[in-house]
């Protein structure tokens, strides 16, 4: 019994481990650390308090965004909750009426959102300096901020009063705490090449509910502005559109390179589906002949 105990930890922390190195660059990163980093509050005290008078309407939208979230997670980087907004309802409209934007960094875009080679990334990257500020894009508050994230590095994740979260990652430094109400502009961090990096740079990430969309869809980087007034996530986009794993997998079926497996599918029965040779398939999905297919499962053909 012990021993089958011990096969079976094995067997998990492998098939742990596994699916994290699968994982692209840094969309589901391990959370390495649990506690947040607390450095000083006084950079961003200064600039907060002029606005004092601001902040009733700033906690009315925040307590319409909290509603929508359910909570506010100090301790994880990702919040997915798309899927029980979803249930009441297909789309949720985001407004920047009320909002200043500001970029994050001036910069050259180094890698846009999409699939790259190997795997999806879901942040646009911008080109900096080690050293240089970062900013923070739209008034809001800190979510999460932790010095040692896998793939991400040093990262911020703030909330904001219009619905959206946006991460900032690969920092070299971070000047603000969890729970910090900031207003746009405000500098939240260094850019640098912390974790998953091949050189600095600032990993931005946009996110509605937990998904992370393309930020390309919604800002202008070449001036510096908003594209748009409102920003509409549907159901089916937050499913597909930038599901990239999703769309990918799609793709590759679309081209007949991909099959997906269907109930009551055996190997054999693929193979004379698709009209391709039995020990071909088991030899490009590493397959053995008695391995149990799964519905929903992807074979390359
Ligand atoms: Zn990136």
């Amino acid at each position: 019994m012990k021993k089958l105990l011990y096969i079976l930890i094995i067997v998990f922390t492998y098939a742990y481990n596994f699916a994290q190195s699968a994982d692209e660059e840094i969309y589901f990163p391990a959370d390495t650390s649990k506690k947040a980093f607390h450095p000083s509050r006084e950079l961003i005290t200064s600039e907060l308090s002029a606005d004092t008078d601001e902040e009733s309407d700033d906690s009315e939208a925040q307590n319409e965004i909290a509603e929508l979230y359910g909570d506010f997670n100090t301790t994880a980087i990702h919040q997915f909750k798309y899927k029980e907004v979803f249930q009441n309802r297909d789309s949720i409209l985001i407004s920047f009426e009320k909002d200043k934007f500001v970029l994050p960094v001036i910069g050259k875009i180094n890698s846009h959102y999409g699939w790259r080679r190997y795997r999806p990334h879901y942040g646009t990257d911008i080109d900096l300096e080690k050293g240089d500020s970062v900013r923070v894009a739209f008034d809001g508050v800190v979510r999460y901020a932790n010095k040692k994230v896998k793939g991400y590095g040093q990262v911020i994740v703030i909330r904001h009063f219009n619905g959206l979260e946006t991460v900032y990652a690969h920092l070299s430094k971070i000047f603000v705490s969890p729970n910090d109400t900031l207003k746009a502009g405000t500098v939240i961090g260094l850019g640098g090449s912390t974790g998953r990096s091949t050189g600095p740079h600032l990993h931005f990430e946009v996110r509605c509910l937990g998904i992370s969309i393309n930020s390309e869809d919604i800002i202008d980087y070449e001036n510096g502005t908003l594209k748009k007034q409102n920003f509409l996530l549907t159901k089916k986009d937050a499913e597909e559109t930038y599901n990239l794993r999703f769309k990918k997998y799609h793709s590759l079926a679309k081209n007949k390179s991909i099959y997906i497996v269907k109930k009551g599918d055996t190997l054999s029965k693929i193979a004379r589906k698709t009209g391709i040779p039995l020990s071909y398939l088991m030899k490009k999905n590493k397959l053995k002949k008695t391995t149990i297919l799964k519905p929903g499962r992807k074979l390359y053909l």
